[in-house]
């Protein structure tokens, strides 16, 4: 029979799985000699057995009599005993956090008869009915599910307008038979005066907490295993509210919230824990206990030393001082901010009590990105709007525009823009670079505004459905009928989605600014730099960017790119280019056709010399055209619209057009006629490409520099399409005597089951890992985001969007497989990853114990992936960043 009872002496903080953060710390400080009133840990193991089977486990009724009587031996007092009772509290503690989310009852142990017990060994007749009525209304709410107001309003109207503490013994003895009186009317049945049926109940009632409806949510958001169930503490009662000489407190060992040293905390004098938190009477800072009570607070400061010391990390504490005597409830590593995260690994280092490695693997690549967007530096009455997805954080103010050539324009002049869309497209591109931050009323988390806003490193809030965003008329109307007129200045919160009317002032990052090569000094960066520099030093994954101009590569190369991993080359085919497109379409002849593309071949080939020289030394893979030719040609409606309305007067090219339009038109063009299909449907097309490449790499060779082309192709299902390709480009490479490496996305999942076969004609792989999650799972990715993935998650589904973080089991498998395939057939494969994926830590981390070589991914992310491909390597198996 499994052991579920353990005495605080017998466990260690390693043990969290089984006896929850709270048990296994508070089990560390008992064993570390520090002063933690005695107790128990009833574990996990038995709360996943009663949610399982409805009961408690055979047997542990049992080994609690065991470990209470133990624990009464000790106290030398028993629970609940009439003239001097043992009390007891009966604490939730799961393996991760989730503060708030379960059950407590304190002051187990009392009733009629014990109540005068307590009164007379505490001396305090206030102070035991006082502690009654809390049994009573803590019980009466967890354990008997009685609405917590019935409570609450009882005491308030025995208070009048009196204060807590000027209630009276009487006062609180008649407030215990109101609220017997309660739980008999609301719970049907008498308050239990038996203390272990007490315990045994509130044992119950924790473990059940597990599944309170609010316990479900945040460990969804948390992505908190369902299965693990929460241990249960039950510790023997202090007292900090026996008077002034009584207190509680929390405490940091540094400052959460900037990693300075000293001493942070709270203090409250004569008062329990819940009383700090229900905010009753107002805490003082913690310095004040030297004045307090010197003693105590020398030795608090000794023991949060220790604990330091000890776990080599910032830690939080609560603690009791009852009659002058010191007691800790509870410490754990401490929750902080990204700042504080960067500059207390590094101050740890300093001081000797970690090594790099150990503090490259205490940050995230979350809490750097959150350190590299600029924040709103203050509160502000402004007005919200709405709340939207937070698709690319960040803080952004500026007058609302609704076009791209107006956002271009504004910004020319110097103004601050943000570019308000329904939603956007590759031609808005211009607009979104001018714009300090988009907006949009539609799409999903990766639309096309969110992954080019993040790409950029562009603040972006999108699918702010409240909006009604009309860009004719220049304006949005937001709920209660706002409007916003161009011009009017909004203000965007990309780390929370929201939206406000006016001004909110903005601070820079520092960080970012370091990024970008400039000087900046501080701790922060400081320590950001030598927490980067490690991870370099320890990273096995090279870090690519996805970048098509020449501005985006440069930049990347700052952030630290080791090369281009994808170029979307048509999006150097939009704007002035897109009649050229057209030409090429409506093209009727072969001669018409090739002029077309005669036409495109210098442009392309200047693109490519520009990202050449950008990246000069560094590989640069271009991916040849991928998206629906119909993207290239005016909207049907539009066109179709404007054709009837010109009737005769209509030119022959917009009917040409229209007929053309209407030939392309596809119902789903995710999954149509692009990347090698388009190649291979329309000849010469991708042979232009791969002889701008070529040109362009012969020209920057004869200058004397380093072009190291590899040439994708994208969308891939069959080797065959792949080897057509390959067979052309080949020759043309050939012909200008220039070498490239010619490889394929991994993007369609028969290529994936198929890589043995399709790793025979290519040099590397890069997944794709866009689409292949889109066509693995069967969502559409440009829809299905703002449909019904917040359904999803709430369900859980999943708990992030597949989109977001590779899903390991299914995209994964697929991945696994054309890694292991692929190597077979070809041992000196590259392998590497394009998809947004490439810049989402826990994908990094899977990129890595997968064997890639490298991940590829927007600029902006560059020094995330470099962080944790550095981490990966540190920590083989994942990262939890809980
Ligand atoms: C992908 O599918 O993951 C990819 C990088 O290509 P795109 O997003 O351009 O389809
Ligand atoms: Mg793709």
């Amino acid at each position: 029979m499994p052991k579920y009872v353990y005495d605080f002496t017998e466990g260690n903080k390693d043990l969290k799985d089984l006896l929850g953060g709270k048990g296994a710390n508070l089990a560390e400080m008992t064993n570390l000699g520090l002063p933690v009133p005695p107790g128990f840990t009833i574990t996990a193991e038995a709360c996943r057995h009663y949610l399982g089977h409805g009961g408690m486990p055979e047997g542990l009724g049992d080994e609690i009599a065991s470990h209470l009587a133990a624990l009464e031996a000790r106290m030398g007092r028993r629970l609940g005993e009439a003239d001097d009772p043992l009390l007891v509290s009966v604490r939730s503690g799961a393996k991760f956090s989730m503060p708030g989310m379960m059950e407590t009852v304190l002051n187990i142990g009392l009733n009629d008869q014990s109540v005068l017990g307590l009164a007379k060994q505490a001396g305090n007749e206030r102070f035991a009915w006082d502690s009654y009525r809390r049994l009573i209304q803590m019980f009466g709410k967890t354990v008997l599910g009685i609405d917590g107001e019935h409570f609450e309003d009882a005491l308030d109207e025995l208070k009048g307008d009196r204060h807590d503490t000027d209630l009276e013994a009487a006062d609180l003895q008649r407030l215990v038979e109101t609220f017997k009186g309660i739980v008999r009317r609301e719970a049907g049945r008498e308050f239990p005066s038996d203390p272990r049926e007490q315990m045994d109940l509130a044992v119950a009632a924790v473990f059940a907490s597990w599944n309170a409806p609010r316990a479900v949510l945040y460990r969804r958001q948390e992505r908190i295993p369902a299965g693990l169930g929460t241990a249960v503490n039950v510790v023997a009662m202090v007292f900090g509210n026996l008077g002034d000489d009584s207190g509680t407190g929390v405490a940091f060992t540094r400052d959460p919230g900037s990693g300075r040293q000293g001493v942070y905390g709270d203090y409250l004098q004569n008062a329990q824990g819940e009383d700090v938190v229900a905010g009753i009477r107002n805490t003082v800072p913690l310095q004040e206990l030297e004045t307090i009570d010197p003693a105590s607070y020398r030795e608090l400061l000794d023991i949060m030393g220790t604990l330091e010391r000890h776990y080599r990390d910032l830690c939080d504490i609560e603690f009791t001082i009852e009659r002058g005597k010191l007691w800790m409830l509870q410490t754990r590593v401490g929750k902080r901010t990204p700042e504080a995260a960067f500059c207390i690994a590094s101050q740890l280092v300093d001081e000797g009590l970690i090594d790099l490695d150990e503090a490259v693997v205490r940050v995230t690549g979350d809490q750097l990105a959150q350190l590299m967007f600029p924040r709103f530096s203050g509160t502000s009455d402004n007005r919200r709007l709405t709340t939207g997805m937070n698709a690319s954080p960040g803080a952004a103010v500026g007058k609302a525009v609704f076009s791209s050539e107006r956002a271009v324009e504004l910004a020319g002049r110097g103004e601050d823009v943000i570019l308000v869309r329904r939603e956007t497209n590759p031609d808005d591109l211009s607009g979104m670079i001018a714009a300090r931050g988009v907006l949009t009323s539609r799409g999903g988390k990766t639309s096309h505004a969110a992954v080019v806003a993040r790409g950029m490193g562009k603040t972006c809030v999108c699918g702010a459905e409240e909006l009604d965003v009309d860009p004719h008329e220049r304006r949005f109307t937001a709920p209660g009928g706002i409007t916003v007129e161009e011009g009017d200045v909004i203000s965007i919160d990309g780390g929370t989605g929201a939206v406000y009317l006016g001004e909110v002032p903005v601070a820079p990052s520092p960080v970012a600014q370091y990024f970008e090569g400039r000087s900046v000094d501080g701790e922060l960066v400081a320590a950001v730099d030598r927490l980067m520099t490690h991870a370099d030093s320890v990273r096995r994954l090279a870090v690519r960017a996805n970048a098509d101009t020449p501005e985006d590569a440069a930049r990347a190369r700052r952030f630290g790119a080791q090369g281009i991993g994808l170029c979307r080359t048509e999006h150097m085919f939009l704007g002035e280019r897109r009649r050229l497109v057209e030409d090429l379409i409506l093209a009727s002849t072969p001669q018409e056709r090739q002029a077309a593309l005669d036409a495109l071949e210098p442009l392309q080939t200047d693109d490519f010399t520009g990202l050449f020289a950008a990246m000069e030394g560094l590989p640069v893979t271009i991916r040849l055209i991928d998206p629906p030719l119909h993207e290239f040609l005016p909207d049907l409606t539009d066109l179709a619209v404007r054709v009837a309305l010109a009737g005769d007067g209509a030119s022959a090219r917009d009917r040409r057009l229209l007929e053309a339009v209407r030939r392309l038109h596809e119902e789903n063009p995710m999954l149509g006629l692009r990347g090698v299909r388009l190649g291979l449907a329309v000849p010469g097309l991708f042979a232009m490409q791969v002889r701008a490449v070529a040109t362009a790499a012969a020209t920057t060779a004869r200058r004397g520099a380093d072009p190291r082309a590899e040439i994708m192709i994208p969308l891939v299902g069959a080797v065959q399409e792949l080897e057509i390709v390959r067979e052309e480009a080949v020759r043309i490479l050939a012909e200008a005597g220039v070498s490239a490496l010619i490889g394929t996305m991994i993007e369609v999942p028969r290529a994936a089951l198929t890589a043995g076969q399709i790793a025979g004609a290519a040099q590397f792989f890069s997944f794709g890992t866009n689409d292949l999650t889109q066509m693995t799972w069967g969502f559409s990715r440009d829809d299905v985001e703002s449909s019904f993935f917040g359904k999803y998650l709430d369900l859980g589904v999943f708990g992030v969007s597949p989109f977001e973080s590779i899903d390991r089991e299914g995209v994964g498998r697929l991945m696994r497989i054309a890694v292991e395939e692929g190597r077979r057939a070809r041992p000196d494969l590259k392998l590497g990853i394009c998809g947004e994926h490439g810049g989402d830590p826990d994908s990094v981390h899977f990129c890595h114990d997968l064997g890639l070589d490298y991940v590829s991914c927007s600029p902006f992310r560059i020094p995330v992936a470099r962080l944790e491909a550095g981490r990966a390597a540190l920590v083989s198996g994942g990262s939890d960043t809980r």
